[in-house]
């Protein structure tokens, strides 16, 4: 256990705190030169690998058309209720398309249940971190925000692929 000397025993140098403040310039020398693990965000952009869960997005493919066939099993799973789909049928037959397709980005919780239930691979966690609204409105993301094309997906399809 520390002895806490007396004043009057203390040493000049002890009364003026000097060893205490060498120590302290010591240790922050000692930080200067030790590997940084912070970014300067920011200005230096975390780059996540594909196992990572930033928001979740609609892949569209290389051709411009959307993957996702409406079958509403996303939106069955989240557990937020963070997803609403609308079905429409398109000239094709039997093929469906979501003619409204919005994630709620405030109730969402980054779980990847939509994207692990998907039977075609239409949804998928992105790398996308950097959220922010000004509003509730603006927190509801629409197809226009949601699709995003295959090329940027890629990561996240690769590391989906390697352990399905
Ligand atoms: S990541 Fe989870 S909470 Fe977010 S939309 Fe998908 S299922 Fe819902
Ligand atoms: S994203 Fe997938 S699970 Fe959701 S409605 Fe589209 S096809 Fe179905």
């Amino acid at each position: 256990m520390a002895v806490r000397k007396r004043l009057k025993d203390l040493t000049f140098l002890e009364r003026i705190y000097l060893p205490e403040i060498a120590k302290g310039l010591a240790q922050t020398l000692g930080q200067m030169f030790k590997p940084h693990f912070t970014l300067e965000y920011p200005e230096v952009k975390f780059q996540p690998e594909g196992s990572y869960r930033g928001r979740p997005v609609l892949v569209e493919e290389e051709d411009g058309s959307e993957r996702c066939v409406a079958c509403g099993l996303c939106s069955r799973v989240c557990p937020a209720l963070a997803i609403e789909v609308q079905a429409a049928e398109t000239d094709r037959e039997k093929e469906r398309y979501p003619e409204k397709f919005e994630i709620n980005m405030l109730r969402c919780i980054f779980c990847g249940l939509c994207e692990e239930v998907c039977p075609e691979e239409a949804i998928v966690m992105s790398k996308d971190y950097e959220l922010a609204f000004t509003n509730r409105e603006a927190a509801i993301y629409g197809k226009d925000k949601l699709l995003v094309p295959i090329a940027q997906l890629q990561d996240r399809i690769t590391f989906l692929r390697s352990y399905k």
